[in-house]
């Protein structure tokens, strides 16, 4: 599988743009893949004088020619840039094409490379054995497979695990549980640090599972839509607050806010989330396991830093220090 290509993707959501491709991670022999999101902002290139036309460019996804101009709603990798090349040369006057070539091919380059800077990259990467349900293997194991994986590459990573908290029987210590089960936001409360790299319980007999993948979504469509001009839950424009409370956006449709704030502990700046939680059933048991699937439940996948509800409502954990 090293080489092919097992899944090419291309979603999207209003200006959202997701891309799903496959990432072979020798060191761990795993097929991973990574999910790139992007807010659509289109790179508009003067092409005037090339004969850039719809019917040339209808082959090609995500780029569309609108008069004199090249609308790119995608990045164009070097492939597609010479694929691109080919097929407009035909067209040139023999005696400039060269020329005409290297002076798109420059044109391309300047644009797109400008554009590189949006995308959110994360890599997800399905770990097929169940994690040991003793504290100190789990650890190591984890600790190893982190060492393998691309942090450094990506904005984040997950460990996709069948493993999920409450199935442990040996591992009783909250914070070990609580490692099992992160999105890689600090949290003193269960001892959790910040981490680019998390570990989501996934297994097709969880609902739950889809419902984590939403919320490492979520995090990455907030990310890349610095201004929050429109609402990702339910698409619709966002509406800023006025004066001290211009570091609110809301969504007027769902109620939806993304505030933007900073930590009176750590200094950092971040941003978080906050909307009606859902309502579900207190949880009687008193597994630590247990209580960290809870805690994620009743905040209802919406929220993009940990989270504690008091009174009715969502008060974020700085995801830097935890405080
Ligand atoms: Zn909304
Ligand atoms: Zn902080």
């Amino acid at each position: 599988m090293e080489e092919s290509r097992f899944v090419t993707s291309d979603y999207h959501f209003k200006d959202w743009r997701l891309d799903v491709t496959d990432e072979y991670i020798p060191e761990l022999d795993v097929n991973a893949f990574k999910i790139s999101v992007w807010k659509e902002e289109p790179v508009v290139i003067n092409v005037a004088g090339y004969g850039v036309t719809g019917e040339k460019l209808r082959e090609f996804q995500g780029i569309e020619a609108k008069g004199d101009f090249l609308v790119c709603f995608k990045r164009m990798d070097n492939a597609e840039q010479e694929a691109l090349i080919r097929k407009l040369k035909p067209a040139w006057p023999s005696n400039k094409a060269k020329r005409m070539a290297s002076e798109f091919k420059q044109k391309l380059y300047a644009a797109i490379s400008n554009y590189e800077n949006d995308y959110h990259d994360v890599l997800l990467v399905p770990w097929k054995y169940p994690l040991p349900d003793n504290i100190e293997e789990a650890r190591q194991t984890l600790l190893q497979l982190k060492e393998k994986l691309p942090l450094k590459e990506n904005e984040k990573a997950f460990i996709l695990t069948i493993s999920r908290p409450n199935e442990f029987t040996s591992i009783k210590d909250p914070a070990a549980l609580n490692q099992m089960l992160t999105y890689g936001w600090a949290d003193e409360n269960t001892g959790v640090k910040q981490s680019n790299c998390g570990v989501l319980p996934i297994c097709l007999g969880d609902i739950n599972s889809y419902r984590r993948y939403t919320k490492v979504l979520l995090e990455q469509m907030v990310a890349s839509d610095k201004k929050h001009e429109t609402c990702p839950i339910c698409g619709s424009t966002m509406n800023k607050g006025q004066g001290n409370n211009s570091n609110l956006n809301q969504c007027w449709s769902c109620g939806f806010q993304i505030i933007d704030t900073q930590c009176s502990n750590c200094g950092k700046e971040f941003t978080f989330t906050r909307y009606a939680p859902p309502k579900v059933s207190v949880m009687q048991s008193d597994l630590p396991g247990f209580k960290t699937i809870f805690h994620e439940n009743e905040l209802g996948y919406k929220n993009i830093t940990e989270a504690y509800i008091v009174n009715g409502q969502i008060n974020p954990i700085c995801p830097c220090c935890g405080r």
